[in-house]
C-alpha cells in the first residue's frame, strides 16, 4: 500500500471517534511540526523541512490512546507534543506521520495534602499547576525559564531543570519523579502504572519509549522568595562570591550569573546595568541579611529588588537558564548558546576560553546541585561563525574537561552524555516495539 492509501486509511479511522480532533489545515501542520530549535543554526537547516502528514487533539487518556493504536496498525509514525517549548527539534516529526498534541489532557487529578506529592496529567501547563500547588501552600521543585506556557509531561520528557536546580538538581535525579501512567503503541494500547524506577527509562527521552498520560511528582512547601540583584567589577570575584552564595546554608531558589555584556543587550528587569557582571538570585526570606553580608564582605553591590511577583513575566525567572538566550537573540539573532558542566576549577576554563574566544563567547552561569554538590553550569552565547568554528569551541570545552551537552544535535544521546542508555531501549522494545514513536530521535533504537 501507498503512504496515501495508509494515510487516507487512518485518517478515516480517527474519523471515526469523537475523542479525537483532526486538524488537517496546512498553517496548523507547518506550526505543530516546530518547535524552538531554531536558536540553533544547525537544527535549522536540518529541520526547517520536516512537517507532519496530520496533527491530533484527544481530548482524553481513551483518546490517545486510540490514536496510538489506529498509527501502530497502520505503521504511521507519531510524534507528542507538549506546547513545542524545546529547543531541540524534539517535537519535529522528522518522518512525517501524525503529531498529537496532549495539552487537552490537563487534569490534576491529586494533591497530596500530608506529603505534597501531586498526580498530574501530562499536558496540564506548568504555570496552571504551580498556582494550584501554591494555593495548597506547595510549589513546584523544578522549573524550566518557560514554564509559563511548557507542559509538565513535555517538561520531563524533553526537559531537564532550570529554576529550583540550585536546590532540586535535575528531573533525572532520583527523588524528583515518582511515577508514570503511559499509554503503550501496541495494536490494542495498555495503560500502564510504572513505580519510580520504572519511570526512569522514559524521563528525558523525548518521547520515543512510551506515551505518558500522567506523572506523580514530589513538590516542596511554597516560600515568599524574594529577588536580589549583585554587582561584582571583577568576573573571578562575582563566580567566587556565586559558589559561596550557593555552598551557604540559605534557601536558594535561583543562582544565576550574567556577564556584563550580556546584561547590556537584556530587559532591564533587574535594574539597569552599573557596567558591571550580575548575579541573580531568589532568596528565601530568611536568608536575605546573610546574602546581603556575603555581597558585602566581596565588597560587591547588593540590591533587594523585593518579593517575586508571579504575575507580572518580568521577574529574574525570565532573565535566567534559556531566557538569557532568548533575549539576547532579540537583540541579534547571530547569537546561539552551548550548555556545559565547567570542569573544575571553573574559573581558570573560563579565563582560558575567553582568552581565545574573546567577546563571541559570553558566560552565563546557573549554580546547580548535581548529585548533591554544587556545580556550575554554563549556558554561554556563542557568537555563530558557522559549523567549524562551533565544532572548535566545543572541542575546546571538551578538551579542557567540560561535559558538553550539545543543544545542536536531535538524539536523546548526542544532547545528553553521548552514550546509550540500555533502560531507554528497553522500554522501547517494550512500549513501542515497532518503533512508531518519534522515530530517528533514539540512537540505541536500532529496528
Ligand atoms: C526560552 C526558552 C527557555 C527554556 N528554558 C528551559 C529550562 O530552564 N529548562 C529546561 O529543561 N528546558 C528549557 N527550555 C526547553 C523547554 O521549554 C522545556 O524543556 C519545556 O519544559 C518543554 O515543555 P513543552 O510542553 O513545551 O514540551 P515539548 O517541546 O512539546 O516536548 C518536549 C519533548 O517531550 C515530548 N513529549 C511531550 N509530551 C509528551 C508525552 N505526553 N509523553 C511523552 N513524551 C512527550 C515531545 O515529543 C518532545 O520530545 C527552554 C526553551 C526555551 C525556548
Amino acid at each position: 500500500m501507498n503512504r496515501t492509501t495508509i494515510l487516507s486509511n487512518l485518517i478515516a479511522e480517527l474519523e471515526s471517534f469523537p475523542e479525537i480532533k483532526l486538524l488537517d489545515a496546512k498553517k496548523d501542520k507547518e506550526r505543530f511540526s516546530r518547535d524552538f530549535f531554531d536558536y540553533s543554526p544547525v537544527l535549522e537547516q536540518k529541520l526547517g523541512g520536516c512537517i507532519a502528514d496530520l496533527v491530533v487533539r484527544p481530548h482524553s487518556v481513551k483518546g490517545a490512546a486510540l490514536v496510538a493504536g489506529a498509527c501502530k496498525r497502520n505503521g504511521v509514525p507519531l510524534t507528542l507534543r507538549g506546547s513545542g517549548t524545546g529547543n531541540y527539534g524534539q517535537c519535529v516529526p522528522l518522518s512525517g506521520g501524525i503529531v498529537m498534541l496532549m495539552g487537552n489532557l490537563n487534569e490534576i487529578r491529586d494533591i497530596n495534602i500530608s506529603t505534597g506529592v501531586v498526580t498530574v496529567e501530562t499536558g496540564c501547563l506548568l504555570g496552571d499547576l504551580e498556582k494550584k500547588l501554591l494555593s495548597q501552600g506547595r510549589q513546584l521543585r523544578l522549573l524550566p525559564s518557560t514554564w509559563r506556557s511548557a507542559s509538565i509531561g513535555g517538561f520531563v520528557a524533553g526537559g531537564s531543570g532550570g529554576i529550583g536546580s540550585v536546590r532540586w538538581g535535575f528531573l533525572r535525579d532520583p527523588g524528583n519523579v515518582l511515577g508514570m501512567e503511559i499509554i503503550t503503541v501496541e495494536d490494542d494500547p495498555q495503560i500502564l502504572q510504572l513505580d519510580e524506577k520504572a519511570s526512569e527509562a522514559i524521563n528525558h527521552a523525548y518521547g520515543t519509549n512510551g506515551i505518558i498520560s500522567a506523572l506523580t511528582i514530589a513538590t516542596s512547601p511554597a516560600v515568599a522568595w524574594k529577588e536580589v540583584a549583585i554587582d561584582c567589577g571583577n568576573w573571578g570575584e562575582a563566580v567566587d562570591l556565586m559558589q559561596r552564595c550557593s555552598r551557604s546554608a540559605v534557601e536558594l531558589r535561583l543562582c544565576s550569573l550574567l556577564e556584563k555584556n550580556i546584561l547590556e543587550k537584556i530587559p532591564e528587569w533587574s535594574g539597569p546595568s552599573m557596567g558591571k557582571h550580575r548575579l541573580l538570585l531568589l532568596v528565601a526570606p530568611d536568608g536575605i541579611t546573610t546574602i546581603q553580608r556575603l555581597a558585602e564582605s566581596a565588597e560587591a553591590h547588593f540590591t533587594l529588588l523585593g518579593s517575586e511577583n508571579l504575575q507580572s513575566g518580568t521577574g529574574l525567572r525570565e532573565l535566567s537558564w534559556n531566557h538569557t538566550t532568548l533575549h539576547m537573540r532579540s537583540s541579534d539573532r547571530a547569537w546561539t548558546y552551548l550548555q556545559l558542566l565547567l570542569p573544575q576549577p571553573e574559573i581558570e576554563a573560563m579565563n582560558i576560553l575567553k582568552s581565545r574566544w574573546g567577546d563571541d563567547l559570553l558566560w552565563h552561569l546557573e549554580s546547580v546541585s548535581q548529585q548533591g554538590m554544587q556545580r556550575l553550569a554554563a549556558l554561554p552565547l556563542v557568537k555563530w561563525k558557522g559549523n567549524d568554528s562551533l565544532n572548535e569551541l566545543m572541542n575546546h570545552c571538551r578538551d579542557l574537561g567540560a561535559v558538553l551537552f550539545n543543544p545542536h544535535v536531535i538524539t536523546v544521546e548526542d544532547g545528553g552524555l553521548g552514550v546509550i542508555d540500555s533502560e531507554q531501549v528497553k522500554a522501547k522494545q517494550l512500549f513501542d516495539p515497532e518503533g512508531i514513536l518519534n522515530p530517528g530521535k533514539l540512537k540505541g533504537w536500532k529496528k
